[in-house]
């Protein structure tokens, strides 16, 4: 059983992938955590990830412990992390590590841009979760705000709308829902008010 959901940064679909994932008793992988953490290595090694080379080295040898690492969560690594995931031979390098996942049994949740539509087509139940800008740019501005009390609101959303410009409009697996995906829009609803509807679904494409 695969659970495939995309959508833009800060619209929900991370909470969602992990209170599914416990529910169905199924694995969970960031698949955005993957591309963070080779942004933090190359941002680590003072490298640049605009070069191509340094992106597609990282990618080649990311190390997976990374993926845990808090630092992965900060804005200028999901920005590095967002010029990386353009290129076509750094999305080849991981595609495989997010196959291998989403193949082992149980089942698994995979949450990112690209999983309905190139990682794992056939899934089961394909959700592209999306929310205003403002929404979204306002549950990021609360989440840093509480380890930085300096952070400013416009920063956040100049960023935050950056990236979904360089997602969407970049030419190798753009951020798009897929034909078949179910659209939820978020933006003026709850967790569990999501998590239900999903729940809902997800019985109904198992009978
Ligand atoms: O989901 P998150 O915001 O952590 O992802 C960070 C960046 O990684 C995104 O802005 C996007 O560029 C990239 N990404 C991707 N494909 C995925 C997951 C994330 O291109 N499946």
């Amino acid at each position: 059983m695969i659970i495939a959901i995309d959508g833009p940064a800060a619209s929900g679909k991370g909470t969602l992938a992990r209170r599914l994932a416990a529910r169905y008793g199924l694995r969970h992988l960031d698949t955005g955590a993957l591309y963070r953490a080779c942004g933090l290595a190359i941002l680590r090694a003072g490298g640049d990830p605009d070069d191509a080379g340094t992106a597609v080295d990282a990618a080649r040898t990311l190390d997976p412990a990374l993926l845990k690492d808090p630092a992965v969560r900060r804005d200028d690594v999901g920005q590095a992390a967002s010029k990386i995931a353009a290129r076509n031979e750094v999305r080849q390098a991981l595609l495989q590590y997010q196959r291998d996942f989403a193949a082992q049994p149980p089942g698994a949740v995979l949450d990112g841009r690209d999983i309905g539509t190139v990682v794992c087509p056939d899934a089961l139940l394909k959700l592209f979760v999306t929310a205003s800008l403002d929404a979204r740019a306002q549950r990021r501005f609360k989440e840093l705000r509480e380890s930085d009390p300096h952070v400013i609101y416009d920063a956040v959303l100049n960023d935050m709308r950056e990236r979904d410009e360089r997602d969407s409009k970049r030419s190798v697996a753009p951020l798009v829902a897929a034909d078949d995906a179910f659209v939820i829009d978020t933006s003026n609803r709850d967790a569990d008010d999501v998590f239900h509807q999903v729940v809902d679904l997800v019985s109904s494409r198992m009978r």
